[in-house]
């Protein structure tokens, strides 16, 4: 297992900078995950960290040895591929033995690790079978078989279930987490989807345009989104935001948007007179009758025991998560409040979270 840190990296392509400055640490045996958009720079910073893309500078260390110029064949690191080419003449145990035979391992030793592998995957039952006949899931424990074989100080994974339907998405994420929870290697997995990275990140790490917009446990980044673009990029439907003009005090308790008076998170510096946008989830919306914040229902979508209400307000369209059993009608006028605590408040201008 393998602490990787990856310090003021960067990298461009003639004048086009891919990655501008990256810093994180990933701690040992942990599960980091790099989300983002396409074109954000997240597969740059996993070739760099693999070895398969030189930095134009900054360094990456592994265990507290800086690898930054290393080869990539002498880093003990596992790159996970997208699309898992298996070799389809061979078996699974062939499949997964592979690199242990290129390696020059004793054929007792490679027959104790494939099975040992194989019974951690669940796919021993299948190991004398050719793959070519394997079901989608099978094959990708196959490829993660002979990724893991090796038992590798980490693993980096890119997109590595990016192929498959959702419903093997869904069981294939489950498995991954498993499989961490069981050897416990420090991966970097790379992903655009949000529900992927949330599910089964210890840290993740919200890439916009080659840099990291904020860094943290998936909790602490829903909770407290340090940007509108991570408020914006994390939750189904997303964080909701209300545009409003102000001079706000330092510490400041309430704000004031329209007739009503609403409570806010304490805001680390005084803001004078600025566009600023209000962020709340979809869940911390509230109907309340007593409150001054009024909206108009425009629609709604029921979800079973959820549903999800658009209400149009003077300061911007919402959507709310409700109870599927609180009966709200289109074309109704509501009043709204919000929880407090839960909200966020952003500066328009910089996008950056005012507290
Ligand atoms: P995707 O999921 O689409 O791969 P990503 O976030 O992993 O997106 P990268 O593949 O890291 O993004 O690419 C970041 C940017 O760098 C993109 O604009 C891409 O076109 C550019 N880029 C990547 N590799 C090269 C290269 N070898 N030469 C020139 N530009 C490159």
């Amino acid at each position: 297992m393998a602490e990787i840190r990856v310090d003021s990296l960067k990298k461009s392509f003639g004048d086009f900078t891919a990655v501008k400055d990256s810093n994180f640490t990933v701690e040992n045996g942990e599960f980091f995950v790099m989300l983002g958009p396409s074109g954000c720079g997240k597969t740059t910073t996993l070739r760099m960290i693999a070895g398969l893309e030189m930095p134009s500078s900054g360094k990456i260390l592994l265990d507290g040895d800086d690898v930054t110029f290393n080869r990539a064949s002498h880093r003990d690191i596992a790159f996970v591929f997208q699309l898992f080419a298996l070799y389809p003449h061979m078996n699974v145990r062939r499949n997964i033995g592979f690199p242990l035979i290129c390696q020059g391992i004793g054929r007792t030793e490679i027959r104790r690790r494939v099975e040992e592998t194989a019974r951690l995957l669940r796919i021993d039952h299948i190991l004398d079978k050719p793959v070519s006949g394997l079901a989608g899931g099978d094959r990708q424990r196959v490829a993660l078989g002979r990724a893991i074989v090796r038992r590798p100080k980490a693993f980096l994974m890119d997109e590595p279930l990016g192929t498959l339907d959702t419903e093997f998405r869904d069981l294939m994420v489950r498995e991954l987490r498993e499989l961490h929870n069981n050897i416990g290697a420090t991966t970097v997995y790379v992903t655009h989807d949000q529900i992927e990275a949330m599910a089964m990140a210890d840290k993740i790490a919200v890439m916009n345009h080659g840099v990291i917009e904020q860094f943290g446990p998936p909790q602490e980044i829903y909770d407290r989104p340090a940007t509108m673009y991570v408020a914006d990029f994390i939750g189904s439907p997303p964080m909701n935001f209300l545009a409003f003009r102000a001079s706000l005090p330092k510490g400041g308790s309430n704000i004031d948007i329209g007739n009503a008076s609403i409570e806010i998170p304490e805001l680390r510096e005084e803001v004078e007179e600025s566009d600023l946008m209000l962020g709340v989830r979809p869940e911390h919306i509230r109907l309340d009758d007593t409150s001054a914040f009024r909206g108009k229902v425009i629609g709604t979508e029921y979800l079973g025991t959820t549903q999800i209400v658009t209400i149009s307000t003077d300061h911007g369209q919402l959507k709310a998560r409700f109870a599927a059993d609180i009966p709200v009608r289109e074309g109704e006028t509501v009043g709204l409040s919000f929880a407090g605590e839960r909200l966020s408040v952003f500066d328009r201008g910089s996008g950056r979270a005012l507290h």
